[in-house]
């Protein structure tokens, strides 16, 4: 079977998740309306304006799409996609899907001018940390979480990756940095960091 990964084309940084996917050898396609869901496999909802997104989705009704799938499928979300995915926000004007069971805060990491390079650490088997140096732009930061998510990566102690059956939450952008790991845990089978094969206890 060809896997192909959905990725949300309404605004924001999709071209490079599209790149992403190209080079580890994974087919990809815009996501645009419920038609979309029919052929793939997981879907990608990349960062840019939760704002603006959660106006969108809206606009092509693709919520109740999107939740349907996530039933069933992997669904990754970088930055607003995670705010978009989140419980709660500190933003009325966003209008989240509540996948994951977090409450997030828009632009803590500071302004625009602010966004840089930081050091994280992803724990998924205990035994195994590994350091990354990734992109985080006006991110969101993760004030609460529920008993189901796991916190698969750090950055100086607070949660910046988080992952609860399907749905996986990143606080930065893997894309900009050529981190596919993430991306690979959707559907890579025979990787110790597929998401299927993450017990809730494997991860720290
Ligand atoms: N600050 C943006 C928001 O709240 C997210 C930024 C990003 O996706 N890089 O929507």
């Amino acid at each position: 079977m060809v896997i192909i990964i959905g990725v949300l084309e309404l605004q924001g940084g999709y071209g490079l998740h599209h790149s992403l996917l190209k080079k580890i050898g994974i087919c990809s396609k815009a996501v645009k309306d419920e038609s979309d869901f029919s052929d793939i496999n997981g879907l990608v909802i990349p960062g840019g304006e939760s704002t603006t997104l959660s106006l969108l989705i809206e606009k092509y009704k693709l919520k109740d799409p999107i939740l349907e799938f996530a039933e069933s499928n992997p669904v990754l979300g970088t930055c607003a996609g995670l705010i978009i995915m989140s419980k709660k926000n500190n933003d009325d004007r966003v209008n989240v899907l509540g996948l994951l069971d977090i409450e997030v805060k828009r632009n803590a990491f500071g302004r625009q001018i602010m966004s840089k390079k930081e050091k994280i650490t992803i724990s998924i088997k205990k035994e195994k940390n590994i350091e990354l140096i990734t992109t985080f732009i006006r991110a969101p930061k993760i004030k609460n979480y529920g008993s189901d998510i796991n916190i698969i990566g750090n950055h100086n102690g607070e949660p910046v990756a988080v992952l609860s059956r399907n749905s996986l939450g990143l606080c930065f952008h893997p894309e900009l940095d050529d981190i596919d790991i993430f991306h690979k845990m959707m559907f890579d089978k025979t990787s110790q960091y597929y998401f299927k094969k993450i017990k809730q206890k494997d991860a720290a």
